[in-house]
């Protein structure tokens, strides 16, 4: 099934603006440090465009990010036209995109949103059991019911919304359920991820495996029925099949494809990193500082100690720097979580594909041979975006 796949390590096309580290939430898992609460001000948003523009006249991604970016909605606002008169001077091709957590959407940002073609990505963990678990408001009360209706009214004007989970050790039971309500309620793209932060037991990661045994079977069934459906774990895991030995080189790229660029403009390799200041890789004033910037990338590029030896490096996620400091405090420490997670979800990704491949399941086909599918399934979703 392998494929060839070239290597491009190119210059940062992505600027995660975090807004700020205030948020009208209070999960459990966050890791936002928000006990010193920063607004960026246009100012700096503007200085960031402007790097963002200097170092690049191509494609440039813009994404709204927090705590939750949308208690500054004005500030997106601004942010956005100032893109788009860059945009007039010829100084870039801008496209956004936000990450919320949904209590702030309303008709006023999705009428925004439908104009300036605003990406929006929701964060949600499932089915009530799971959500309220974890996602919780100010007055420590799940957020599940309050979101519903916004679900209804994203999904309605965006069919084509990401929806990002996070799964604990003691909500993993509901990951098969989870994924099934989000799909019911019209999600197609679904991105989930460990809790690498909390503490796994063996049993857990049992747990989680027949989660995903249940979940391969729903994928199947819905890929053989050429159902456009985005499971991250599994998408993931196919992919690193198929592009062979090059795999390990199209992710992460730490501070290279994507800048975070903190409240008070501080610039940084990845968004786990942002307020730690051992790793700021420059400022909005000055820029990018490219020998810090290459130095924590090579850092991040070395092979891990502990993962020398294993027939499955190349198709494992060790490379995340970002990951790694989420679950060990340190980019080149991979958590034993992750190394349990990589060996059971390998195998269950492994025999869902030859069974999809085998029964020459279209989507699958389309979905993972053809290089120009990403182009072409976002046109297509484009256009059946309702305005
Ligand atoms: S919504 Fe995001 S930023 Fe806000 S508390 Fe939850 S995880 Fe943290
Ligand atoms: S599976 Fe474990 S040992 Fe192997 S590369 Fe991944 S983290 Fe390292």
């Amino acid at each position: 099934m392998a494929k060839g796949s070239g290597n491009n390590v190119g210059e940062a096309v992505h600027y995660t603006l975090h807004l700020t580290n205030n948020c009208n939430m209070e999960c459990k898992y966050c890791y936002v440090d928000d006990n010193n609460i920063q607004v960026m001000s246009f100012d700096t948003a503007k200085k960031a465009v402007d790097l963002a523009s200097k170092n690049s006249k191509d494609s440039i991604g813009i994404i709204f990010f927090g705590g939750e970016p949308l208690l500054h909605r004005d500030l997106i606002y601004e942010t956005v036209e100032y893109c788009k008169w860059k945009d007039k001077q010829s100084q870039g091709m801008f496209h956004f995109k936000i990450t919320t957590n949904g209590m702030l959407l309303d008709e006023e940002f999705m009428n925004f949103s439908a104009k300036e073609n605003i990406f929006i990505a929701l964060s949600h963990d499932g089915i009530k059991e799971a959500h309220d678990s974890y996602r919780i408001d100010r007055n420590n009360i799940g957020t599940f019911d309050t979101l519903s209706d916004k679900l209804n009214m994203l999904i309605s004007r965006r069919p084509y919304a990401p929806v990002l989970m996070v799964v604990n050790p003691d909500t993993a039971e509901f990951l098969a359920r989870s994924v099934e309500y989000l799909y019911s309620k019209g999600f197609r793209y679904i991105i989930s991820s460990l809790n690498y932060a909390a503490n796994w037991t063996d049993r857990d990661m049992e747990v989680l495996k027949s989660q995903y045994e249940m979940l391969g079977q729903f994928y199947f069934e819905k890929t053989i029925a050429e159902d456009k459906f985005y499971l991250s774990p599994f998408e993931v895991k196919i992919s690193s099949h198929i592009s062979g030995d090059s795999y390990c080189h199209e992710r992460c790229e730490l501070g290279k494809k994507q800048i975070s660029v903190a409240p008070d403009g501080l610039l940084y390799p990845c968004v786990q990193f942002v307020g730690e200041k051992d790793f700021s890789i420059g400022n909005v004033n000055t820029g990018i500082d490219r020998e810090r910037q290459e130095t924590i990338y090579s850092s991040n590029e070395e092979e891990k100690v502990s993962c020398q030896t294993c027939s499955i490096r190349k198709r494992c996620n060790h490379y995340c720097g970002c990951m790694n400091k989420q679950s060990t405090g340190s980019i080149n420490k991979v958590s034993p979580i992750q190394c349990s997670h990589e060996r059971l979800l390998l195998p269950i990704a492994d025999r869902l594909a030859e069974k999809l491949y085998k029964k020459k399941s279209a989507m699958f086909i389309q979905k993972h041979y053809n290089d120009m599918f990403p182009m072409l399934s976002l046109i297509e979703d484009s256009g059946k975006r309702k305005l």
